[in-house]
C-alpha cells in the first residue's frame, strides 16, 4: 500500500543550549516517532527520519536517520525533504523556546538570581502548512494536559494538519518514556476515533491502517 510513497518522520526531544554543558530539553524519548518509522519501513516505504538526541535502540536502518540537535537543525534537515514528501510526520516534541544567547563558557554559579531570556522556536509543522500541497498528507501530535480537544483542535486548524494524533499525559500508561501509548485521532472533518491503550508498535500499525483506510495516497 505504501510502496513508493516518500514519508518524512520527526521523532525525539530538542536540545537548545545555554552554555557548552546545559540545555532546555523535554522528556521525550523517540519512541513513539522510531515505532511510526519502523512499521512504514517494515512495509518497503522509503522513510526520512529527523532524530533529536534520543538513546532508544531501533531496527530502523541508521543511514536513514538524520540526527540533530536543536529546532533549528530540526527545521532545516526538515526543509529539505518538504517538498518530497508524500506524508509528513510531526512526532517530535520540539522545544517551544530558545535562549536568546548562548554563553561560551560554563555560567558560574554566584549568589545572585540569573535571568535567561528565552525566544521562541519557529514552528516546524507551521512552517510546513505554508507550503503543503493538497496532495501532502500532515499529521500532527498533541500532548494535552487541560483542554485537550479543544487545544488539539486549534492546532489541527492552524497548522493545517489531515489529522492530528492526541495523547494524553493523564492516562496511565501513556506519554512520553512509556512503551505503551493511549491516542485518539481528531481529524478535519470533526471525526474521532479513540484507541485502547497498547504497545507504540502497535499503535504505529494502527496509524498506518487510519491513513490508509481514510485518505487517497
Ligand atoms: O503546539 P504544540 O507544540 O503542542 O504542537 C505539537 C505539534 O506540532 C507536534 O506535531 C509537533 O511535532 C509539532 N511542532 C513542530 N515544531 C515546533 C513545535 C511543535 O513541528 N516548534
Amino acid at each position: 500500500m505504501f510502496k513508493g510513497v516518500k514519508i518524512l518522520i520527526t521523532a525525539g526531544p530538542t536540545r537548545e543550549a545555554i552554555d557548552p554543558v546545559r540545555y532546555i530539553s523535554n522528556h521525550s524519548t523517540g519512541k513513539m516517532g522510531y515505532a511510526i518509522a519502523e512499521e512504514f519501513h517494515s512495509q518497503g516505504t522509503e522513510v526520512i527520519l529527523v532524530s533529536g538526541p534520543v538513546t532508544i535502540s531501533s531496527e530502523f536502518p541508521f543511514d536513514k536517520i538524520i540526527n540533530v540537535t536543536t529546532a533549528d537543525e530540526m527545521l532545516f534537515a526538515c526543509k529539505n525533504h518538504f517538498d518530497n514528501s508524500d506524508i509528513v510526520i510531526f512526532c517530535a516534541a520540539v522545544a517551544d523556546f530558545k535562549s536568546e544567547t548562548v554563553a561560551n563558557q560554563k555560567i558560574k554559579k554566584g549568589d545572585s538570581e540569573l535571568s535567561l531570556k528565552l525566544v521562541p522556536n519557529l514552528d516546524i509543522a507551521f512552517e510546513f502548512s505554508k507550503q503543503k500541497k493538497a496532495n501532502q498528507i500532515a499529521i500532527g501530535f498533541a500532548l494535552e494536559t487541560d483542554n485537550i480537544i479543544e487545544n488539539s483542535r486549534k492546532k489541527l486548524v492552524n497548522k493545517k494538519f489531515n489529522f492530528i494524533v492526541i495523547n494524553s499525559p493523564n492516562k496511565e500508561g501513556s506519554g512520553f518514556g512509556y512503551e505503551t501509548n493511549k491516542i485518539t485521532i481528531l481529524d478535519t472533518q470533526h471525526k474521532q476515533t479513540s484507541y485502547e491503550l497498547k504497545s507504540k508498535g502497535d499503535v504505529a500499525k494502527d496509524l498506518l491502517a487510519y491513513i490508509e483506510n481514510n485518505y487517497k495516497i
